[in-house]
């Protein structure tokens, strides 16, 4: 059935006016303090939608359904394959309703639609199809023993951890929302999705997807609210199995302490400020601009940019042109227009914070060669931004922005850049940008980071591994190694 443009802004439009209630046990329903908060359209500063607000009573309410549903009923006894089935159908469902959650992705966190439509659904669907193939393919192993000269059979079974509980963060909504929930399902856990308070909206649409595939009552909640009420409860909850984490470092040692009550598992998606290397022979035509969207794009509001560039000092001038051009041909503006590829950053508090870093930044005596404000208006722009003059004792250089603001610093050897490069608490992810593959793989090799991209950036794909060294995280999602996060091993033994 063909939907047309009228139709899409119509459902999307509907879906903002009307109060959106929280996903508990199949159903939606109001918080139990009858509480609502705001979201806002970043692009504006108007309000966008009043959500139901969760607290420590309907988390209870939701651990209590997807206890239920992990337990007893039509879950637990579904056969694999079947799991499989309503992942995809979930899939298929994402991608019919494409163009409405990515302009709802648009209006909740600001980014260009353009990206939305490109990266943002696809990448969603793309997740829930690749989990839906590892439900049919979870394996333990037998395992030849020898203990007390006996025979014996044994083997493992890999089984769901049981009731998850999921937190992330505002800057790919429903990428994070689907990364999470993917394995989870595939394995068979329930699940108990906190979304970012700025950013509820897709999460809350995906609820009603996940429903409308099939899914049985209870095996995902959706509770909207702030981290330190709802965030807590679900952390610190003594029958919650597993928590999933994907934001701040502050925040991931908080979510640690919390989860030590009931030695839940715990897994960590956590800040970064990662290294781009530009090497001397690099082939500039790509480097520039692939150095420039390492940094700029999502507006640099991505755990993984770009956000501390090393070029060699031969090139190195030719390189912070490059970008700072590149930059200036950013369209900015209403995300939800499509010939604006820049958009706002998520709320007034991180636009503060990005130009806190701008006026820290130039205190220490670095220099904007290109940006470096915020932009006046309705909305919460800021200029992309290039920082040079930068020292590695500076904060623009040791902490994370979070913002489209790179620090630009030269280099002379190969052993010098991976000791700057790795000079940082966090190791997210890296590039090194060459025509020469043995530096590649052996700089790659020295880089203290969970991904390193060779002559690209950002590149993410649902069975490509990602998380962090140091204090980007514990753990690693996307592909297989996440269905580990879900799943404990069962060593069963038989004597003969
Ligand atoms: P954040 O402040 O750490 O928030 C992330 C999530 O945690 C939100 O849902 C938040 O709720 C919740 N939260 C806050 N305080 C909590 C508490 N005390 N207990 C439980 N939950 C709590 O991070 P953010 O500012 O939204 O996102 C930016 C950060 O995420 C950056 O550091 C970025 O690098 C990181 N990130 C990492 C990855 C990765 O894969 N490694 C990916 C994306 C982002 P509210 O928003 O409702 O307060
Ligand atoms: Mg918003």
């Amino acid at each position: 059935m063909a939907t047309t443009v009228a139709q899409i802004q119509t459902s999307v439009s509907e879906f903002v006016a009307k109060p959106r209630k929280m996903l508990i046990g199949g159903r939606w329903v109001d918080a139990v303090s009858g509480k609502t908060f705001e979201t806002y359209n970043p692009a504006t500063g108007e309000v966008l939608a009043h959500v139901a607000e969760g607290d420590r009573a309907d988390i209870d309410l939701a651990v209590k359904a997807a206890r239920k549903a992990f337990e007893s009923g039509p879950w637990p006894d579904m056969s694999p394959s079947e799991r499989g089935r309503l992942l995809w159908k979930l899939a298929e469902l994402i991608d019919q309703h494409s163009e409405e959650l990515a302009e709802l992705e648009t209006l909740d966190n600001g980014k260009p639609v353009y990206f939305s439509r490109i990266v943002d659904v696809p990448t969603a669907s793309d997740a829930f199809r690749y989990y839906a193939g590892w439900a049919t393919k979870l394996e333990g192993s037998t395992i030849p023993i020898s203990a007390l000269g006996a025979k014996y059979l044994a083997y493992t079974l890999r089984e769901p951890v049981g009731v998850a509980g999921q937190i992330i963060p505002w800057n790919f909504p429903l990428i994070m929302a689907s990364m999470k929930l993917g394995p989870a399902l595939a394995v068979g856990c329930t699940c108990v999705l906190k979304p970012a308070e700025q950013t509820p909206l897709t999460a809350l649409r995906l609820g009603e997807l996940i429903l409308e595939a099939g899914f049985p009552d209870g095996v995902v909640n959706v509770i909207p609210g702030f981290g330190e009420t709802a965030g807590a409860a679900l952390a610190s909850h003594p029958d919650v199995d597993k928590i999933a984490f994907t934001g701040s470092t502050e925040v991931g040692k908080l979510i640690l302490n919390a989860a030590s009550g009931n030695l839940k598992k715990v897994s960590l998606e956590l800040g970064g400020k990662s290294p781009n290397v530009v090497l001397q022979d690099a082939d500039l035509e790509s480097a520039i601009p692939g150095s420039a969207m390492a940094i700029f794009f999502n507006q640099g509001e991505i755990c993984a940019a770009g956000s501390r560039l090393f070029a060699h000092k031969s090139i190195f001038d030719k390189v912070v042109e490059g970008v700072a051009n590149f930059s200036k041909g950013f369209h900015i503006g209403p995300g939800i227009d499509p010939a604006n590829n820049m958009g706002p950053l998520v709320s007034k508090e991180q636009q503060e914070r990005v130009c806190g870093y701008l006026e820290s930044g130039t205190k220490d005596g670095a220099k904007a060669v290109v940006g470096g404000k915020r932009i006046d208006g309705p909305g919460y722009f800021v200029e992309p931004t290039v920082l040079v003059d930068v020292k590695p004792s500076m904060k623009v250089v040791r902490e994370e922005i979070f913002g489209p603001v790179v620090t630009a610093i030269p280099f002379g050897e190969l052993d010098e850049v991976a000791s700057f490069a790795n000079d940082s608490i966090y190791g997210l992810a890296s590039a090194v940008w060459t025509r020469d593959i043995s530096k590649a793989h052996r700089l790659g090799a020295k880089l203290k980071a969970g991904t390193v991209w060779i002559n690209c950036y950002n590149v993410f794909d649902s069975a490509l591994p990602f998380g962090g060294y140091k204090q980007s995280g514990w753990g690693r999602e996307w592909g297989k190694p996440a269905l580990d996060l879900y799943t404990e091993s069962k060593s069963l033994c038989a004597r003969l």
